[in-house]
């Protein structure tokens, strides 16, 4: 199967020019299968392992309908790990270069409590985070989920094996209910699609096999 380019995708001139310039010239499989579903505004499920380039697929979904104009929280991306967190925000981040003005905020576990509640005064327009830091802030009312138009479920089985279920639920409720939620995984085993399939609407799945 030969490679496609990120050009095939409905996404502004200016952004695919970013994307171009850090040297994301054809998609990977897994941004090739589910991209076209992301950006049409589709719920996703897409399982494909480590190291296949799930963050760009989910990161161009939450900046191409992102509004720099509106300092609201309009993606969350929720990751087993401060580690993992770091990593996403940090891609995000090269991804958001030249469409304005972008704040993305990291809220992990571990990391005192009081900087990250000065930060969320300051308000941001993607918070990246564990799950049990975000309930947290919920539950103090230091971050409100109300203008959510992407949640992401980043390493679904991780966060699931690592008993953050109840964590996640009590996140996805804070968040409107007229959403689009993309879940990512390496594996997708039936015990993680029964808990998380109400998290989604009618999602379309996408699946690349390890050989790829
Ligand atoms: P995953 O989340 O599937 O483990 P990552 O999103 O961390 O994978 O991506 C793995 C690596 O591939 C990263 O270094 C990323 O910069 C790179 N990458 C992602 N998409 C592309 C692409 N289309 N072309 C080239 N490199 C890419
Ligand atoms: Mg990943």
């Amino acid at each position: 199967m030969n490679p496609i380019a990120f050009s095939t995708l409905p996404l502004t001139a200016p952004f695919l020019a970013n994307i171009d310039s850090l040297g994301y010239h054809m998609m990977t499989t897994i941004q090739e299968k589910s991209l076209p579903h992301v950006v049409a505004g589709r719920d996703l499920i897409a399982q494909a392992k480590t190291g296949s380039g799930k963050t760009a697929a989910f990161g161009i979904g939450i900046l191409h309908k992102l509004n720099p104009a509106w300092f609201a929280v309009q993606g969350l991306v929720l990751c087993p790990t401060r580690e993992l967190a770091d990593q996403v925000a940090g891609e995000l981040r090269r991804l958001a270069r030249g469409e304005g003005n972008i704040k993305i905020l990291t809220l992990t576990g571990g990391a005192p409590m009081r900087p990250q509640i000065a930060s969320l005064e300051h308000g941001a327009h993607i918070v990246v985070g564990t799950p049990g830091r975000i309930r947290d802030h919920l539950g103090r009312g230091t971050l409100q989920l109300n203008n959510v138009q992407t949640l992401v479920l980043d390493e679904a089985d991780r966060m699931t094996d690592m008993g953050f279920y109840e964590e996640i639920a009590g996140i996805v409720s804070a968040c409107p209910s007229r959403r689009q939620t993309l879940l990512f995984s390496a594996t997708y085993p039936d015990d993680i699609r029964r808990a998380t399939e109400s998290f989604l609407s009618n999602p379309v799945e996408v699946i690349v096999e390890s050989q790829h």
